[in-house]
């Protein structure tokens, strides 16, 4: 009776101690599952990790009152997910432009379309509907790359997830260093929302402005994300138009470095990987959505034999078509047995990593994020291990990676706050947030039909 007692009594204010039937920490990257842990928080960090029995001894010394606790007795408890590579607000393109190839897709649909429809209203609803999906399916962090950041920072703050938001810059887009300050000063006593730098691609953005935005990442100490070698295509005019492949151009103005995060990354050279791991550059690893626009298979087992920090990412709503990480780790384990079956790059624990304390180190994040232990921040997730689909309970890791959907996620904590308890989700309010979204693809549907007949 304890948890319901202390959900209505206090909303969670006094929780203090999470007690975990099975604990996995993903210390150091591994998936190791231990049983019958208690998890002692403070402010918004895990202050210690205790043995049940440990556990007991404090209860009695210290007092311990029932409405500090929750029982997560019949799941397993985990660092809350890190998707490395989305764009939120896209969610309210879901379902458009499916069966398109990479160059259609963006250029002759995504990129006017978003020229026309795009504004402040938009993106506060495109993310609200993201952010009530991955809370449903327990992700705590997402590394953005968008427009209008400071309306995007405004929904994580309330809602409570972490967010790395990166203005997208491209050639022909002004201010982007006074809106990446301004993040910044709004939100420097906040660690949960953090200012990036999104350069879109090596195709927008010409020599000048990447080594500008290079040069801001390194004086001041920000993470920056960029789409790299996604396509074939890009590629082959990239080493026509500049003698280089993109990873060796955009090396050669700066923008390798351990603050930097490649995304896709599907079409690399030797060469290529041999600069990443030189210069301690990370990658962002998207199989869905390199799927589905055909854009191809990135060389995971080259990448992580080269000791590359790789994160999983979705990608946008509008690539995926879902921000969910439990099927983006399916895909990605599945894929990868093509290649090579017997390739253990692609075993469980590495891909579990990929969503936990590997997505950390992607992040420049590890000593904050991506794992439970004492000083980190306490992003927290239980599954509930009652479905039929996560039996025997004996291989509990290769069934967070192949069979978990996300439904089993009834618990979501981030720093220390509790956002969702027994499937409900506190801050969101889903009948209003579906009826906007519904009311705003009728502007959708027009902007399309413009579009169509200009
Ligand atoms: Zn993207």
């Amino acid at each position: 009776m304890s948890d319901i007692k202390n959900k209505e009594q206090n909303n969670f204010s006094l929780t203090k101690y999470l007690v975990c039937s099975n604990f996995l920490s993903m210390k150091g990257g591994k998936a190791f599952l231990e049983k019958d842990k208690v998890v002692e928080l403070e402010k918004d960090k895990i202050k210690n990790i205790y043995s049940t029995k440990e556990f007991e001894v404090i209860k009695k010394k210290n007092n311990v009152l029932d409405t500090s606790i929750i029982e997560l007795n019949h799941h397993v408890v985990m660092p809350g997910l890190i998707n490395t590579h989305t764009h939120l607000a896209m969610s309210l393109f879901r379902g458009l432009a499916n069966d398109l190839s990479f160059q259609d897709w963006l250029f002759k649909y995504i990129l006017p379309l978003e020229e026309k429809i795009v504004d402040k209203d938009f993106v506060t609803l495109g993310v609200e509907l993201a952010l009530f999906e991955l809370i449903q399916n327990g992700t705590t962090t997402a590394c953005d790359m968008y427009f209008y950041q400071k309306e995007a920072a405004k929904v994580f703050d309330k809602i409570g997830l972490r967010a790395f938001l990166g203005e997208a810059i491209n050639n022909g887009r002004e201010g982007w260093v006074e809106k990446v300050e301004e993040l910044k000063e709004i939100y420097k006593n906040n660690n949960r929302i953090n200012a990036c730098l999104a350069p879109h691609a090596p195709y927008t953005c010409d020599d000048n402005l990447l080594s500008e935005v290079s040069g801001y990442s390194k004086i001041n100490n920000i993470p920056l994300f960029i789409h790299v070698s996604e396509t074939e295509q890009e590629v082959a005019d990239s080493k026509k138009k500049y003698g280089l492949s993109p990873v060796e151009r955009l090396d050669s103005l700066g923008l390798t470095g351990k603050n930097s995060l490649f995304v896709h990354c599907v079409h690399l050279s030797d060469n290529d990987i041999q600069i990443l791991k030189n210069t301690k550059t990370s990658v962002s690893h998207n199989p869905e959505s390199n799927m589905k626009l055909g854009s191809g298979r990135a060389p995971l087992s080259k990448l992580l034999e080269a000791n590359i920090f790789v994160g999983l990412g979705t990608d946008g709503a509008a690539s995926n078509n879902n921000l969910n990480l439990w099927g983006e780790l399916d895909t990605a384990g599945k894929l990868h047995k093509l290649q090579d079956v017997e390739n253990l790059s692609a075993s469980s624990e590495a891909l579990l990593n990929m969503v936990t304390y590997g997505a950390a180190q992607a992040i420049g994040q590890e000593d904050n994020l991506g794992s439970l232990e004492p000083g980190k921040f306490a992003d927290i997730i239980a599954l509930d291990i009652n479905y039929p689909h996560l039996r025997p309970l004996e291989n509990l890791i290769s069934h967070l990676v192949y069979s978990a959907s996300g439904l089993e996620v009834d618990f979501v904590m981030c720093g220390a706050k509790v956002i969702k308890y027994k499937n409900e989700i506190f801050n969101i309010d889903k009948n209003k947030i579906f009826s906007k979204v519904e009311q705003m693809q009728s502007k959708i549907k027009n902007a399309v039909n413009l579009k169509l007949e200009s």
